[in-house]
């Protein structure tokens, strides 16, 4: 069966010491086995060291970002195989800051998506409508439309290597979270679209996070919707209590 995921999105959060220090406090917090896999995303300079960090412990380092290409004159970006070579193996592309403060287009994310897969990454993907597309009603158009321009053109062995995590634009960081019937709604959604493209086992195989204001107090609820498997957690992921809280919740 699918995976349950909880992944913590540190955005541009914590220095190096604090970077530490919270590691440090989620590896004391890791007294029990949960029933879901947990990473978390530092900032690009911390990858290294939070790595070795969580060696021998359930935590996998993910990477925020990376750049489509592998080497040259793209000043600032970071690529794969620098990823690579500091024992990163997830990334998440497409987070809605990503698009909306940086430009990221459907193309670029659909190359970036490609570039990680074709590289042996795994992929974190993520797709969500704004307010007033939901207001319109065109929020499922939105997001299967994203996920179409970014993922169709993938085989299903690379489908195999990416994980959705649906993010309404309007839920994240506003303390606002999508009802868990929403959340269900679009993740039943989305699951149809990659049946239809990739067929049952590749769709029924697809963890599907989601992410919009995920806390302790409401992610049980969230989590327990049929197609909901996991989430992608900004605020709440830098209170290492509140983070294992929501990995709990399964
Ligand atoms: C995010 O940025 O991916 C996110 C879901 O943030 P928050 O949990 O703070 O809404």
């Amino acid at each position: 069966m699918r995976k349950n995921i909880v992944a913590g999105n540190w955005k541009m959060n914590c220095d190096l010491s604090q970077t530490q220090q919270l590691i440090s406090e989620l590896k004391t917090g890791l007294v029990k086995e949960f029933n879901c896999e947990l990473m978390i995303a530092p900032s690009f300079p911390f990858l290294y060291q939070a790595f070795n960090d969580t060696l021998e412990t359930p935590i996998e380092v993910v990477a925020q970002n990376v750049c489509e290409a592998e080497k040259g004159a793209y000043t600032g970006e970071v690529s794969i195989p620098m990823l690579q070579s500091v024992g990163i193996k997830t990334v998440i592309i497409g987070h809605s800051e990503r698009r909306d403060t940086y430009g990221e287009t459907d193309e670029l994310l659909a190359s970036k998506t490609k570039a990680a897969l074709d590289n042996g990454l795994r992929v974190i993907f993520c797709c969500g409508e704004h307010l007033e597309q939901r207001k319109s009603g065109e929020h499922v158009a939105t997001v299967t439309e994203q996920i179409k321009k970014a993922l169709f053109n993938l085989n299903k062995d690379e489908m195999e290597q990416v994980v959705i995590a649906y993010e309404p634009v309007w839920a994240i960081g506003t303390g606002e979270t999508a009802s868990p019937e929403q959340a269900q709604d679009m993740h039943a959604e989305i699951r149809a679209a990659l049946r239809s493209q990739f067929g049952d086992e590749v769709a029924q195989h697809t963890s599907i996070l989601y992410g919009g204001s995920v806390k302790p107090a409401n992610a049980a609820e969230i989590f327990t919707q049929p197609d909901v498997d996991g989430g992608l957690v900004g605020g709440a992921s830098l209170d290492a209590q509140s983070f294992l809280q929501i990995a709990d919740a399964f």
